[in-house]
């Protein structure tokens, strides 16, 4: 063993990273003192380390124990690839397999062995434990997913209750258990069930200040949006959906629409659902589209969204499942979509259930739910009000901060509405009532006289959406009531009398998101890194193929993006990315170093020099000549003389665009382009809606990426 000055010293030998993460130093110290420590942190706050760092500066063996055989596998591939001795025993291996990989251990050549409880405690498993014990050593029990133990918390594993034995037979060896599970109750369970010794708890914050939170009305454009988020990120992500038939849907139009995407759910075959997931894993597929099953057992660490297409049961699972999103510490967002319909099916499906007293805690999960959905204040605070902890005020990084919703005076309007649902005899849906007070003329208005109605026709200042609007966020107030047996019945309550009797004022929160805060700000240094990341993404993919792991098993997200930017052209440099710990360097420092070289190379050669047949349109162009002019007089196809103007500009010739394309017109362009990608003229020109020229689009686009 190595000796090191510091425990960051060590952390950069072994992991390649330069610092800790909050509370991981400490925690590592402690473990290093043999205390007996209970820690709770979010996902991808790094629990990790806190065993892994420890086992290898510590003689003898360390333990883990992890419920699922995939997770397993995950960890024991990562650890190796970068060098440490990790192995895992499990019931997949053939007994020679087992054999050798127990002489391996008790030759000393493994530090973390991963294990799944039934396996630890079996008859058969306890002699060689203790031969290990007595002849290498056993450093520590790490229990990973430690809520397992307890009934209160969300997966409990009875075999978990056994690992107290452990206590018994080695009462020596310290014990570690971890958990991302946040409540007291299952805190206490943990540290009772497997006999803690006065343990050093250490929670984590649960805040995860990498995480975008926002929540988009569900409007009937809701598919588009979806689109549009899931094409503005590079990364991947998971669309989580409430029904198998949901799923598949989803999954089907995405594809149909050109986006990689692969259905998930517990209906599938085995088979089908695992080359899924190992699809999505591997970056196969850009999407995973699934029920609230996926995930799990899932140690994919660059999820870079997470979109909630229906709405979530609980907060609990709304933030352990948004959460299996930027667990690699890069930006990542968590989209919940929310409609009031969905909210009525929860409703019903909470209403079939036969026990009251589950319903009643099902209501209040619900209305937690829509307390978070709707609320005005920071989403983070909201969240983590609901685990107990206070977060201060604006987090900077929610739609409510970043776009706080006015709040507006909408008495008259909330009056006018009411009116109409009492003049119609409390008989009627929504879409009717809007219907009347805008004064529509279809046939459901007439049938039912409502065309002489003294509320027909005073609300066509509002758009339908408004009136929607409004009556939702009377309905959330419970200012006014609905009927949930089938049809959708408008009924006024002692609220809506109020409003009526003018006892009461409404206040509502006006959301007027627009699609443009979806798209990202161009920047070309930005674009230019964006190359070489992808570049990296690919030559990433190569290897992780060439291996057979998951391509941020090689280099997470945040080490390719320090790469683009900092483009480390010697061996030297590029060790001092973090995340290129000593092994990776010498495994793949050369190859990524020579595509950053070849990259910056290509960077500098010089431009291509315009051909004669350019040269001639250019002259016209210089002559003031238009598009139309020039193709007459040279007797060429239009298009083929906007062919000209866009490879000159690309050669960075001086052509002004604004002499063909309106500079309005030029702006709604380069939105499309932002949106939907520069690649295809043919998906901008569809994106446009065919109401701009394929001619307009070249130049637009010549320019965009000349300016690069
Ligand atoms: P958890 O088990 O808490 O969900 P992990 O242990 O899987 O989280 O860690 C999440 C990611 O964070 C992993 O990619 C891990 O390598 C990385 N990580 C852990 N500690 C650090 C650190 N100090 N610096 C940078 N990355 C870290
Ligand atoms: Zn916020």
């Amino acid at each position: 063993m190595e000796n090191f000055q510091s425990l960051e010293q060590a952390l950069k030998h072994y992991f390649g990273y330069d610092s800790f993460r909050p509370g991981q130093d400490k925690i590592i110290t402690e473990t290093l003192q043999n205390r007996d420590l209970l820690i709770i942190m979010p996902t991808g706050g790094g629990k990790s380390l806190c065993f892994q760092l420890p086992a290898l500066l510590k003689p003898g063996l360390t333990v883990v124990v992890s419920p699922l055989i995939a997770l397993m596998q995950d960890q024991v591939t990562a650890l190796q690839d970068n060098g440490i001795g990790a192995t895992f025993l499990n019931s997949t291996l053939s007994s020679t397999e087992e054999r050798s990989r127990q002489e391996d251990i008790l030759s000393g050549k493994i530090k973390l062995l991963y294990v799944a409880p039934e396996r630890l405690l079996s008859e058969r498993f306890a002699p060689f434990l203790h031969q290990v014990y007595q002849e290498v050593g056993i450093s520590a029990f790490a229990i990973d997913e430690a809520h397992c133990v307890s009934e209160w918390g969300h997966d409990f594993r009875p075999e978990y209750r056994q690992l107290r034995q452990l206590r018994h037979r080695y009462p020596q060896v310290p014990t570690l258990a971890l958990t991302a599970t946040a409540t007291k109750r299952v805190r206490q369970d943990i540290s009772q069930q497997l006999g803690l010794k006065q343990p050093g708890i250490h929670v984590a914050s649960f805040n995860r200040p990498n995480l975008y939170y926002e929540v988009m009305g569900k409007e009937q454009r809701s598919y588009n949006r979806l689109c549009q988020i899931i094409r503005g990120e590079k990364g991947s992500g998971i669309v989580y959906c409430l029904s198998r038939r949901k799923v598949e849907e989803t999954a089907q139009l995405l594809q149909r629409d050109g986006i990689q995407a692969l259905p998930y759910h517990a209906g599938m075959k085995d088979e089908d659902r695992s080359r899924n997931q190992t699809r999505f894993i591997r970056d196969d597929v850009q999407v995973i589209v699934a029920t609230i099953a996926f995930g799990m057992g899932i140690n994919k660490l660059d999820v870079r969204f997470v979109i909630h297409y229906d709405l979530p049961r609980n907060l609990e699972s709304y933030y352990q499942e948004s959460g299996r999103s930027g667990r690699d510490g890069e930006q990542a967002k968590c989209i919940l979509f929310y409609s009031l319909s969905d909210l009525k099916k929860i409703e019903y499906i909470i209403g079939q259930k036969p026990d009251k007293q589950e319903q009643l805690i099902a209501r209040q999960q619900l209305n937690k739910v829509i307390e978070y959905a709707e609320g005005i204040e920071c989403r983070r605070t909201i969240q983590l009000s609901y685990f107990g902890e206070k977060f201060k005020g604006n987090c900077g990084n929610c739609d409510n901060c970043l776009n706080p919703k006015p709040i507006e005076d909408w008495t008259i309007e909330a009056q006018k509405f009411l009116s109409c649902v009492a003049r119609s005899g409390e008989r009627f849906g929504m879409k009717h009532i809007i219907d009347v007070l805008r004064g529509s003329k279809n046939a459901k208005v007439q049938q039912n006289g409502h065309h002489l109605l003294s509320t027909y026709g005073i609300g066509k200042d509002k758009t339908a959406a408004e009136w929607k609007m409004l009556a939702r966020s009377l309905l959330h107030q419970s200012l006014l009531g609905e009927t949930t047996d089938g049809y959708r019945v408008l009924k006024l309550n002692q609220g809506s009398w109020e409003i009526l009797r003018k006892q009461r004022s409404v206040s509502i929160a006006v959301n007027r998101t627009t699609l443009d805060k979806l798209l990202p700000d161009y920047n070309p240094k930005a674009a230019e890194m964006s190359i070489l990341f992808d570049r990296l993404i690919i030559l990433r993919k190569h290897i992780a193929d060439e291996q057979s792991v998951p391509p941020y098993v090689i280099f997470g997200d945040s080490s390719l993006k320090l790469m683009s930017q900092l483009q480390p052209q010697s061996l030297e440099e590029f060790g001092n990315i973090s995340g290129v710990g000593k092994y990776k360097l010498e495994q793949y420092g050369d190859r990524f170093v020579s595509e950053i070289r070849s990259f910056c190379q290509e960077q500098k050669l010089p431009e291509p020099l315009p051909t004669s047949t350019q040269m001639i349109t250019f002259q016209f162009y210089n002559q003031g000549l238009n598009g139309e002019e020039i193709a007459a007089k040279r007797g060429l196809k239009v298009s083929t003389v906007y062919e000209h103007l866009s490879q000159l500009i690309s050669m960075k010739q001086p052509i002004d665009i604004d002499r063909f394309v309106l500079p309005v017109r030029q702006e709604i362009i380069l939105k499309a382009i932002k949106t939907v990608g520069a690649e295809s003229l043919k998906t901008i020109w569809e994106h446009l809606g065919g109401d701009y020229s394929y001619e307009e689009i070249k130049l637009v686009r010549a320019r965009m990426l000349r300016e690069n």
